[in-house]
């Protein structure tokens, strides 16, 4: 979601983008994911609600697309999922842009005041680079000496667990959706 909101954005800006990622499919944390058995998971974000007006602006245009639906909740403001599954947003945002996927960057070096980007098999020099993957996930990436490596350093991240279950032959059981309020 950042990395595509971001490359949107500077594609709207008329700036040159390559969004590379290391998914088969788009959409990092927010994922679908199909099963034998007809079975399919949203097993990263299950929906969405917006807290700014710029994303809700992005989610209603998302909505009219086809790649959003609204789904029923008791909470105040809308809440959506993605239809057919929540890589649908994913794969909306990333209409017109220039995405190399399986691209896993192995490296980032800094190189006549440019930036290379290194995978496995290529490499490519860029002008500017931003970079949204996990936090803890980035300092592998930069040269040791980077000055974001003591910060990044220090982010510590939550697991957020899901499982997955399917249920075959009409087992009938309500829908729940259960929210505490101090989830993070
Ligand atoms: C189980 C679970 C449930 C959740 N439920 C909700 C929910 O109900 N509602 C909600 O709003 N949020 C939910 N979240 C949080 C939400 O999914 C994330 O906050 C959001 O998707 C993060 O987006 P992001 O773009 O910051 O990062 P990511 O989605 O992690 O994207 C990072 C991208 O970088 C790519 N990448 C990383 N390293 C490299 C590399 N070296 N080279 C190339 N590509 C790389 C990855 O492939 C990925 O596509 C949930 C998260 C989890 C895990």
């Amino acid at each position: 979601m950042a990395g595509l909101t971001c490359a949107r954005e500077l594609m709207q800006r008329g700036v040159d983008v390559v969004v590379f990622d290391k998914g088969r499919g788009l959409g990092g944390r927010m994922a679908t994911r199909r099963a034998g058995g007809g079975f399919q998971f949203d097993h990263g974000a299950q929906y969405l609600t917006a807290q700014g007006d710029g994303f809700s602006a992005m989610l209603k245009r998302a909505e009219a697309a086809g790649a959003l639906a609204r789904w029923p909740q008791d909470r105040e403001e809308p809440t959506f999922v993605g239809v057919p599954g929540m890589t649908s947003l994913a794969k909306y945002l990333g209409i017109g842009l220039s995405i190399r996927k399986e691209t896993r960057i192995e490296g980032i070096v800094k190189a006549n005041g440019r930036w290379k980007l290194v995978w496995e098999g290529g490499n490519e020099t860029f002008d500017r680079v931003v970079i949204t993957a996990p936090a803890p996930q980035i300092g592998a990436l930069l040269p040791d000496a980077h000055h974001f490596n003591v910060p990044l350093g220090t982010v510590r991240m939550t697991p957020c667990l899901t499982l997955m279950v399917g249920l075959h032959h009409g087992v009938k059981l309500p829908f729940v959706s259960r929210h505490e309020p101090d989830d993070c």
